[in-house]
Order: C-alpha cells, then sequence, then structure tokens
C-alpha cells in the first residue's frame, strides 16, 4: 500500500513541477503589462507581476491550478490587468459619507469650507509669511497668525495652536503641571477613541494624577482633601462619548474655578469638541461654548479644531496670556506645532466665524449640524424619487424617520431628526450591498439593520446624489448577477 501511496505523491509532485516550470517569466509578464499601461511606472507593473507569479505558485501549490492553460499569461490577463489597476490607485480615496455622522473621525471629521480649502490651496502653491513679519521683514511667529481672531472670537487673552487636542492637552499639563499634581475627577477620567486616555496622557507629561471623588460623584470637599503644596492645578475633562445618567453630581466648573482662584492655582479645561456657535436652538444642548467657558473663568482651554468647529485638524489653546506665554517657550511646541496648511485652513474657517449665520452656512460641518427636519425629510425624498427613476427593479426604496449623530464625542445622547432612505435590494442581502458598497468608486458608507442599507443624507451634499445612484447602480447589479448565477 505504501508503495502505492508514495508513487501517487510523485505522480503528483513531478506533475506540480512540470507546472511551476511552466509559469510565465517575469520578463514576458512585464513586456505584456508595458504594451497595456504605457503610462504606468515600471515599479508597479513589475511588482504586480511579482504578486501575480506568487499567486499562481500558491495556486498551483494548493491545487487550485492544475494545467498550464490555466496559469498562461492569456489566462491570468485579466487578474493580472485588475492587479495593475488596484496597485496603481491611491490609497488615500474621497468617500460618500451615508452614515449620517457629521464628525465622524474615521471618515475624517470635518469637511473644510470652500473657503478653507482656497487658502490651503494658496498656502500650498507658493511661499507665503508663516513665520517672516510683513512689517519688519523679519522672523515672524507662525500662531499670530490666527492668535488674534482666536482672542476676538473666544474672548481669551491669548492663544495657541498645535497639531492637535491631544497634543494641546499635553502641552498644557507639560508646561503647567509637570513635576507637581493636578487634581480630576474621577467621573472624567475618559478614554476617548483611538485609545486617547487622559491619565495616560498625563503620565508622559510628567504631572501626576490625583483623582478625586468616585465614578459618579465628586463633591467639592473632596477636591479641598487633595489640595497639597504639589498641586499645581485643577483640570475638568469633557466627558466625551459618554453620560453618566442617574444618581451622580459633580462640582459645577465655574465653581471649581473660583475654588481653584482662591487657593492661587490654575483652572484647566480639556473641552475636546469646543464649539463656538450655540446649538441649542438647533436642539442641541448641554455643551458650553468656548467663550461661555473662558467667561467662567477657566484659565486655559483645549479643543479640536476638526470636531464641531468644522476645521482643518488641529489643538487649540486659548486662556489667561501668563499660562499661554509659558506654553510659547516649552521646547515640547516645536514637536507639537501644525504646518502652513492648517493655518491656512485654521484662519480661513475662524474668519466665517465673525459672521454667526455666514458660519451656519458656510461651514459645512455647522451647516450639517443645524439642518431642519423638515430639509432633510426633503432631502431623502428627492433621493428616494431619483433612485426609483434611475434604479427601478433593483431594489425596493423607503424613507423612515431616524436620528443622526453628531460624532467626535459632542453632544453624545442627543440626535437629531433626519429622515433615511432605506434600500432593500432584490438581488443579495443588505449586509453584501454594505460590503459592495466598500469597492466602488467613490466607496459610499451608509447605515445597516436586518433588512435595509439605509442611507442618512445629513452628510451628503445634493451635488452627491449623482455619484449616490451611480456606485448603487454599480453595486446593485453586481448584486443581481451573483444571486443569478
Ligand atoms: C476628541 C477629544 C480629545 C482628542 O482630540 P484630538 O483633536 O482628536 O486629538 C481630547 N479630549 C476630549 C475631551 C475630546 O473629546
Amino acid at each position: 500500500m505504501s508503495g502505492y501511496e508514495r508513487s501517487d505523491n510523485n505522480f503528483q509532485g513531478d506533475s506540480m513541477s512540470s507546472l511551476f516550470r511552466s509559469l510565465p517569466s517575469v520578463d514576458a509578464c512585464l513586456r505584456s503589462l508595458e504594451e497595456l499601461f504605457p503610462a504606468t511606472p515600471h515599479m508597479v507593473l513589475l511588482q504586480s507581476c511579482r504578486a501575480m507569479l506568487e499567486e499562481l505558485r500558491n495556486d498551483i501549490r494548493t491545487g487550485r491550478a492544475t494545467t498550464e492553460e490555466e496559469i498562461s499569461l492569456e489566462a491570468v490577463l485579466p487578474r493580472l490587468r485588475r492587479m495593475v489597476e488596484k496597485k496603481d490607485s491611491p490609497r488615500f480615496r474621497r468617500v460618500l459619507n451615508g452614515a449620517g455622522v457629521v464628525v465622524h473621525t474615521n471618515l475624517g471629521r470635518s469637511v473644510l469650507a470652500k473657503e478653507a480649502r482656497e487658502a490651503v490651496r494658496v498656502a500650498a502653491s507658493g511661499y507665503s509669511n508663516l513665520e517672516f513679519n510683513l512689517e519688519t521683514g523679519e522672523r515672524g511667529s507662525r500662531i499670530s497668525l490666527v492668535e488674534e481672531l482666536l482672542c476676538s472670537l473666544t474672548g481669551a487673552e491669548a492663544a495657541l495652536v498645535v497639531n492637535n487636542n491631544a497634543a494641546a492637552v499635553l502641552l498644557m499639563l507639560d508646561t503647567l503641571c509637570k513635576g507637581g499634581e493636578v487634581i480630576l475627577s474621577r467621573g472624567q477620567l475618559v478614554e476617548i477613541g483611538g485609545s486617547f486616555r487622559i491619565p495616560d496622557v498625563m503620565e508622559r507629561s510628567g504631572a501626576t494624577l490625583k483623582e478625586v471623588g468616585t465614578t459618579n460623584r465628586t463633591h467639592l470637599s473632596d477636591y479641598e482633601n487633595a489640595l497639597s503644596e504639589n498641586t499645581r492645578a485643577i483640570l475638568w475633562v469633557h466627558p466625551s462619548n459618554y453620560r453618566i445618567i442617574g444618581f451622580h453630581s459633580s462640582v459645577p466648573a465655574v465653581e471649581l474655578a473660583d475654588f481653584a482662584h482662591a487657593h492661587g492655582l490654575p483652572m484647566l479645561e480639556d473641552l475636546g469638541s469646543g464649539s463656538l456657535m450655540d446649538f441649542s436652538s438647533f436642539g442641541l444642548h448641554d455643551e458650553p461654548t468656548v467663550p461661555e467657558v473662558i467667561r467662567a473663568g477657566i484659565d486655559v482651554v483645549t479643543f479640536s479644531g476638526d470636531k464641531v468647529l468644522g476645521g482643518p485638524q488641529a489643538g487649540i489653546i486659548v486662556g489667561r496670556k501668563e499660562y499661554v506665554d509659558k506654553m510659547k517657550k516649552n521646547q515640547l511646541l516645536r514637536a507639537l506645532r501644525c504646518d502652513k496648511l492648517t493655518l491656512a485652513a485654521l484662519e480661513a474657517t475662524l474668519r466665517l466665524y465673525r459672521d454667526p449665520e455666514t458660519a451656519r452656512q458656510s461651514i459645512p460641518t455647522v451647516r450639517r449640524m443645524s439642518t431642519s427636519a423638515e430639509t432633510l425629510q426633503e432631502r431623502a425624498e428627492k433621493l428616494r424619487a431619483l433612485l426609483e427613476k434611475e434604479l427601478p427593479g433593483l431594489a425596493e426604496y423607503s424613507l423612515r424617520d431616524d436620528f443622526s449623530r453628531v460624532g467626535g464625542g459632542a453632544f453624545p445622547e442627543q440626535g437629531m431628526a433626519t429622515t433615511l432612505v432605506c434600500i432593500h435590494p432584490q438581488g443579495c442581502s443588505a449586509m453584501q450591498l454594505k460590503k459592495r458598497l466598500l469597492s466602488t468608486d467613490p466607496p459610499l458608507v451608509g447605515r445597516l439593520d436586518d433588512r435595509y442599507f439605509q442611507i442618512d443624507t445629513r452628510t451628503l451634499e445634493e451635488d452627491e446624489f449623482r455619484d449616490v445612484v451611480l456606485v448603487l447602480r454599480e453595486a446593485l447589479q453586481e448584486c443581481g448577477v451573483s444571486s443569478a448565477s
């Protein structure tokens, strides 16, 4: 028996090695690709050929390819073609956001206003006065490009901008609390998406965290008992992403500021989202605006540039001059500063805030957060009618009332009323449709429930509807094909 087995194996081994020998050569592969893709860099073609040959070797090894025809250049050319196209396309892609989450961190948070995009173009296209004082002709400071605007919009004495809010918190604690203690309520020991943990950042800064109170209750006496000669500041962290509901209490930031000042300490606040607009008239409550926080007597406030503010990724620091000046002199700033494209986009965004109505209309994040339920219902009806007209028979389309979220940790428990366009595909499941839509160009991200793929038009512009129809057509048609076969 064993004799037969061995000869069987040998037979298989022989045919395999002859298949391996008949694999196309890298040169032959390259020659045919160069004809098909005359403008594509040699490097991409070479990588594709090598990857293709590797796949074929694997096919032979696993028995998926058993004949010479299957591994011929002719037979694999369509596969090879797709490989080149995929390898040659940029990894950074535009995505259609049909999820309705306005500040979607995974989708790049805020979309910039037209004015900000234009400022980025100018900053990117030529030299600029980034650190050049045009009055004296000498070295200037990059922060001066936005400091005055930030001060007049927030009421703060001084301002500074760094790479993101995590960097802002790090710089603030490193400058003001290093080697000492900073007191923080246990109810605010937060972890934000992307594993940004307040305690870990503090540790990096060389400040020691003095936790007080319990998760759900912290009283002024807890702070009082924690005071020592090592105390450098009191910190308030905005509890992004979650709320403690039910039996809880915390000391209001205003009261805490008075307490800190009575003991000669600075009161610091990591506000997270940091809005310059009051959204309460749009049904979004309980988030203080930056000017309100400054008015409440908080000495240093940090917040993100690309969350509710609607600008580029940045960490904005505003507050009392004596503290901000110290931060400006911290060597760490050299590693945390932001670049010219960011500053250009930030200045242009902030300029729009000088008139609140202009800000509401021109900054996409602000506009999307304040779009009314009626407008969204009309928009959803428009999209449904378009889908019924353009893609009949491929799916069933209906509408449903639901809620959108702001995202980015802002207004976590508050939904904004919206209308979803629900798509019930004929040829496949909603889950399969969702997957297919990830490989269309551009990809479309939506929501999913049991039977429906859902699109929230809060985060789509009407001029994107054409693209939505195009990618849905492609995905739904593929759906039909695969189920028929
Ligand atoms: C989002 C957030 C951060 C981190 O801000 P980035 O700009 O993403 O670095 C820090 N603290 C709070 C409270 C936040 O909400």
